[in-house]
């Protein structure tokens, strides 16, 4: 059904939800990132053109109450899409009054219609746009233009090069211009961001059957200008084809932008996005059909996406990775965090190359790592909280509170999971691909110079060892009440995923052990840390009570409980509950009370049993109940802050066989962006770990699709509310079909192979579908 293929809106918004929707409509290819902003609008409260080319960044310094601010932003380049009507020499303003605009995701572009009413009658405007997935450098633009009456227009399309980055409000206060324009030109704007020195070219040529366009420039724009007697009813089609390359991707960047104005036109770009999207749609496509109006749609709008975030395509050809809001938007300015590891699964099963170009991202930054880990007197690499253009720290280490004009410690960098997360990516990557070429690329430096920044950090008291001075997941838990010590002690997610790397270094010794033996060389990685790490994969501490419920770190459990209820009643929507109790002078810190999942978090990542093993290799007994009281002791004490919060209890529902609650969880999940859960967020940039990990979530867990062991699994929890699930993913160049429709399950893979299917080996002939009841 097209509305199952299709984001729509009718409706004329403003602020943050116009914003918003702009986000959600941004057009991609995994370069550049073209928000979906009218093209009549420069920045406003209401509209936000942004152009962003991933892995282009820029520092600026400001000047904050006596403190130099440093901020890296992922550059808002030139609007190429500006759009100026004249009706009978008077400037058409908005606003419109009515709108429809739509996301076609099927075929990969955006079409809006507006209507704007004028003093002689209506303009009607229609514009379609798209981007090239494979020329990834290029877009194109056609508008369409009508009156019901007659008149002299005059139509200004205009590269807009006086930009900056004004995306998030609260950031508009510091210094946000990143380029300078050092050179215009009929067509052609050129310049160079400030800091980070990274030279581009971005261009335009604009055409029309009917009416000629002159190009003029001025020193910060590029005006393609014409003038007509537009005749009542009579249609105008206007095309524009633009084009940006930067010498972070390309030496050649000029001549890349030239070429392209030279050689396309709207139709062929238009083409070649068409064609790739259907194309990519035969494999692509999860079809999930329940009653739930919208969830088709918008897993569709997950996948459509990720798919722009990070495309086969473009990103093996440069080097970025995928920030937490894609090229979407400037919430967290642009930066990657460790919401890769939601995404790095899905790109394994369904596009390994992007995958891999995410990997290698964090690789070609091992050093930078290594520099991180130093300058903060540890040892190995250390990656950063907050990743940017060359891999340092960019998370602020201190905030400046308004209220009271003094500046608070920001503690979030002490969040040392990150380097357990970039592991855990390469791990999924090897696992699900069966590829060890970025192990053998760096892959392994990466886990052993990781693998000695913790085994130097760890401290042993006799006993067991001990990791303090990090932060887990949940960020209302940075430190310990009344302390000025930053961190806390022994945070459990932290400590069994570096127990699970550590034993997957050592596994590694064994599969491949001349390499690693070469590897540790390389890496001054000596015998005694190998012993080491054994003793520390098999010794980490953890606290449990009787009853098995783990305690999210040391001394956790001695924090005050907090009334959630009445402060839902209190207050409404409680998810960022720490400002609350800040606004009431209380810190989240003395509280057990969680922004997202945390302890249960790698149940997430690597599954129950997994856990469980993991628990036990550490030398501690849990009861048979143990994942249910964890589920509810830690669920009461979620607020869900973070919208990656979600799926993670979604996956441990499913652990617990709880599918129905799981998928209630996971709706609301999926709906983040859409619904905008969090209250304006979406207008910063949609979030790409949900859309990632809502996808996992539907296919590893739900269809329980996975490689473990030496073979495919398929461990089908399906709600009951799901009539029909059907998609096809890639494991070890197997790529298999899935389908449950009612009770049946159908599988076709395109080898023989073997599948554990529900606990049963079964031996499937390539291309030949096997059914069965399930
Ligand atoms: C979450 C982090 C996440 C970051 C960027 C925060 O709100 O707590 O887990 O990495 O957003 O998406």
């Amino acid at each position: 059904m097209t509305k199952d293929w299709q984001i729509t809106y009718q409706d004329t918004p403003i602020g943050v939800k116009s914003y918003g929707q702009e986000s959600i409509l941004t057009l991609g290819n995994g370069y550049l990132g073209w928000r979906g902003a009218p093209v009549f609008s420069c920045y406003n409260d209401d509209h936000y053109p942004g152009l962003y080319i991933a892995g282009v960044f820029n520092q600026t310094k400001t000047k904050v109450n006596n403190h130099e601010v440093v901020n890296e932003d992922l550059v808002n380049f030139p609007n190429p899409q500006l759009l100026k009507i004249k009706i009978n020499q008077t400037e058409l303003l908005i606003p419109y009054t009515k709108r429809l605009a739509k996301l076609n995701m099927r075929h990969g572009n955006l079409t809006e219609e507006m209507t704007f009413p004028v003093k002689e009658g209506h303009l009607f405007l229609k514009t379609t746009k798209v981007c090239d997935p494979v020329n990834y450098h290029q877009l194109a633009l056609k508008i369409n233009l009508k009156l019901d009456f007659t008149a002299d227009i005059k139509v200004e399309l205009i590269i807009d090069g006086d930009i900056q980055n004004k995306n998030v409000a609260r950031y508009r206060k510091f210094n946000s211009r990143e380029f300078v324009i050092t050179k215009a030109a009929k067509h052609l704007l050129q310049g160079e961001t400030l800091q980070s020195h990274i030279k581009f070219a971005i261009g335009a040529k604009t055409s029309s059957s009917k009416v000629n366009f002159k190009s003029q420039y001025t020193e910060n724009s590029v005006i393609d200008r014409a003038e007509v007697k537009l005749l009542k009813n009579e249609p105008l089609e206007i095309n524009r084809v633009a084009a940006i390359a930067t010498s972070h991707d390309a030496t050649d960047y000029l001549k890349i932008v030239e070429k392209s104005l030279r050689q396309n036109d709207f139709s062929k770009i238009y083409e070649s996005s068409d064609g790739h999207w259907q194309q990519f749609w035969k494999d692509a496509d999860i079809e999930l059909v329940t009653a739930d109006a919208d969830i088709q749609k918008l897993i569709r709008l997950n996948i459509f996406q990720l798919h722009q975030a990070a495309s086969e395509l473009s990103n093996p050809k440069f080097d970025a990775s995928v920030g937490s809001r894609g090229l979407t938007g400037e919430g967290y300015r642009g930066h990657i965090f460790w919401d890769e590891l939601f995404m790095v699964p899905y790109y394994a099963a369904n596009a390994p190359l992007a995958a891999k170009a995410i990997i290698k991202y964090r690789i070609e930054r091992l050093a930078a790592a290594q520099d991180n880990a130093k300058l903060q007197l540890e040892h190995g690499a250390m990656y950063p909280w907050q990743s940017g253009n060359t891999g340092d720290e960019q998370a602020q280490f201190i905030h400046l509170n308004p209220m009271t004009n003094t500046w608070y410690p920001d503690n979030s960098r002490l969040q040392r999971h990150i380097s357990l997360a970039i592991v855990y990516d390469l791990w999924s990557y090897t696992q699900i691909t069966g590829k060890d070429d970025l192990l053998l690329n760096g892959g392994l430096d990466l886990l052993l110079q990781t693998s000695k920044f913790w085994l130097e950090k760890v401290e042993y008291d006799g006993q067991k060892y001990h990791l303090s001075g990090v932060m887990g997941p949940d960020e209302f838990h940075e430190a310990y009440p009344n302390t000025e010590t930053d961190g806390l002690s022994d945070n459990a997610y932290t400590n069994l995923m570096l127990a699970w790397s550590l034993s997957w270094l050592l596994e590694l010794k064994k599969i491949m052990p001349e390499y690693f033996d070469k590897s540790c060389k390389k890496n001054n990685f000596d015998r005694s840390l190998v012993t080491k790490a054994k003793e520390v994969s098999q010794n980490l501490a953890l606290f449990i009570t009787e009853d098995g419920v783990i305690e999210q770190y040391n001394h956790y459990f001695e924090l005050k409980e907090l009334n959630l209820s009445a402060y839902t009643e209190k207050y409404g929507d409680i998810h960022r509950i720490d400002r609350t109790l800040k606004s009431e002078g209380k810190s989240s810190n003395d509280y057990q009370v969680d922004k997202q999942a945390d302890t249960l978090m790698m149940i997430y990542n690597l599954g129950a049993k997994v856990m469980e093993k993991t628990i036990a290799g550490l030398g501690y007994k849990l009861p048979a109940e143990w994942l249910l009281q964890n589920r509810d002791y830690y669920l009461a004490r979620t607020v869900h802050g973070s919208t990656v919060s979600r799926p993670v209890y979604a996956s441990v529902d499913v652990a617990l066989g709880d599918t129905d609650s799981a998928w209630k969880k996971l709706k609301v999940a999926m709906k983040s962006d859409y619904d905008d859960i969090q209250g304006g967020t979406t207008a910063e940039g949609i979030h790409m770990g949900v859309m990632g990990a809502t996808l996992t979530a539907i296919m590893r867990d739900f269809a329980g699709l996975q490689w473990e062991g030496d073979c495919l699994t398929l461990n089908p929890k399906l709600p009951e509310a799901w009539e029909k699930l059907a998609f096809t993913q890639v494991y070890r160049g197997v790529k298999c079909h899935i389908c449950f429709h009612g009770k049946e399950l159908m599988i076709k893979v395109s080898r023989n192979c073997e599948v554990e299917i529900a606990g049963k080996l079964v031996f499937l002939e390539a291309d030949k579908p096997y059914v069965q009841k399930f």
